[in-house]
């Protein structure tokens, strides 16, 4: 049973998905082969177990399904929505071999919705007998982490920079591929488990840091994410350029920050973050939205389903293409000048490696630009401690254990994995969890 997406609610911002009923969850789950070494279960990097709450649907114990989703993974929910499960679970899933994999998003978002729907008896908050461990970002992989201690008994308080919990999957995925109430539930759970969250909280200096030792934070787990995006430099001060970051959280906090009705739009960039900022401009009642981007169609980084729903939305792809010059009209940029490429090394997609075709000019009438060309964890970072280890864009260097250079400092998530997905950062979290506990123990 393959993915079902809508188009026809998406301008409304409505989930693209529809909900498998019951029947069709027990009907789905039933072609479940019951692999006893569950290869969808060992391809979860956060170790949600699709082998086993698949196996409690085919025997209609679904509150025990979505109790399996939940206690497994404190974003169950919000993967249940955004997992490209087509790279991961039904990858690898058996029945591939015989026909189609089981749906095992489907499934997931079945048994999370039963949960919240249902209830499921609420977990039982912390003891906060043992140590106390800051996390600094309430995105995936700092809630994952802060869930797994707060089940060992720590005391753990996360503080966020930004007013909400939920890290990018809150501030930019677009409604209609997340739904709030989705992403609401985990929170929920996380704040069930005695959590405790300080909003508008940035930690940017070293002395923050040092202050948190002082207050007897024994352990600090960096999970800060990928924060500031890039911008080309030929749109440097155009007024109606923005970033996709920019562009997704204000159209996804007040629908009418940007008043794109009858416009033309372009995005630069062929990553899931371009094809949501173009479905997003569209949804907004652009006009025309281009995706513009260096790779051919079949190369682009984004998934398989975001393109198909890409496509829905008649969203015109520019691809094989770089834009080199624009014409501007008081700071406004009217004209988009690009030519299209070639690789120079085939299958390398760097931008280096990209060489203008001569004779292939091309000019597109705009009124609006979002750039979606990459990110950097944020320029704060390494001044947060002289010790701590940097890589490239910002990120941290940790081990496998999650440990940073710094003692008693671990990180996790994008910040150290230079961007990922949801999934890889809870499974970081949980396993940062672990460091911290064995660092603690001692
Ligand atoms: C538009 C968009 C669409 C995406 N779509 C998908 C998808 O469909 N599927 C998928 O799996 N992944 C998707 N991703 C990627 C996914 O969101 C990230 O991989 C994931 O959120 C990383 O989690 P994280 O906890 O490491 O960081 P983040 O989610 O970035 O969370 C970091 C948190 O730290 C806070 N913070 C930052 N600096 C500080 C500071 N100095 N002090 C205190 N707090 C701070 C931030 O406010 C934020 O809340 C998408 C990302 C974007 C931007
Ligand atoms: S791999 Fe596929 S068939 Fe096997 S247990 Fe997982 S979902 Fe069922």
């Amino acid at each position: 049973m393959k993915n079902q997406i809508l188009k026809c609610n998406i301008e409304n911002f409505e989930s693209m998905r529809e909900s498998l009923s019951l029947q069709a969850a027990i009907k789905e789950a039933n072609r479940c082969l019951l692999c006893s070494d569950a290869p969808c279960t060992q391809a979860c990097p956060a170790g949600t177990d699709p082998g086993k709450f698949i196996r409690q649907i085919k025997f209609l114990n679904f509150k025990g399904a979505a109790r399996t989703v939940r206690n497994n993974n404190i974003l169950g929910s919000v993967c249940a929505f955004v997992c490209p499960v087509e790279k991961l679970c039904e990858e690898k899933c058996s029945a591939l071999a015989l026909e189609d994999p089981i749906n095992i998003g489907g499934l997931q978002r079945f048994a999370a919705e039963y949960g919240q729907q249902n209830g499921v008896e609420k977990f039982t908050p912390s003891d906060k007998t043992k140590a106390k461990v800051a996390i600094i970002g309430a995105g995936p992989a700092g809630m994952s982490c802060a869930a797994e201690l707060a089940k060992l008994d720590y005391n753990v308080t996360i503080f966020e920079k930004n007013a909400v919990a939920g890290g990018m999957p809150h501030l930019t995925i677009p409604e209609f591929r997340l739904p709030q109430n989705a992403l609401q539930y985990d929170i929920q759970n996380l704040l069930d488990l005695g959590v405790h969250i300080q909003y508008n909280s940035p930690i940017e200096r070293e002395t923050q840091i040092k202050k948190l030792k002082e207050d007897g934070f024994n352990a600090i787990f960096m999970s800060t994410g990928l924060t500031e995006a890039f911008e080309l430099p030929i749109f440097k001060e155009c007024k109606n350029a923005v970033s996709y970051i920019e562009f997704l959280s204000r159209a996804k906090a007040d629908k009418k920050a940007f008043n794109l009705v009858d416009t033309t739009v372009a995005v630069i960039g062929g990553g899931s973050v371009g094809v949501d900022s173009a479905n997003t401009a569209k949804a907004l009642s652009a006009k025309k939205v281009y995706l513009i981007s260096l790779e051919g169609l079949s190369e682009l980084p984004a998934d398989d389903e975001e393109i198909r729903l890409a496509q829905l939305m008649n969203i015109v792809f520019k691809t094989s293409s770089q834009i080199v010059d624009v014409e501007q009209d008081n700071n406004k940029i009217t004209i988009l000048k690009g030519l299209e490429i070639e690789w120079k090394e085939l299958g390398n997609f760097n931008p280096a490696n990209a060489l203008t075709i001569a004779n292939t000019e091309f000019k597109i009438p705009i009124d609006f630009v979002v750039t979606a060309i990459g990110t950097a964890a944020g320029s704060e970072i390494p001044g947060l401690n002289p010790n701590l280890k940097i890589k490239g864009k910002n990120t941290i260097q940790a081990n496998d254990e999650f440990c940073t250079s710094v003692e008693g400092v671990f990180a996790g998530g994008d910040v150290v994995n230079g961007g990922s997905t949801v999934v890889k950062a809870v499974g970081d979290g949980k396993k940062a969890a672990q460091s911290i506990d064995v660092y603690l123990s001692k």
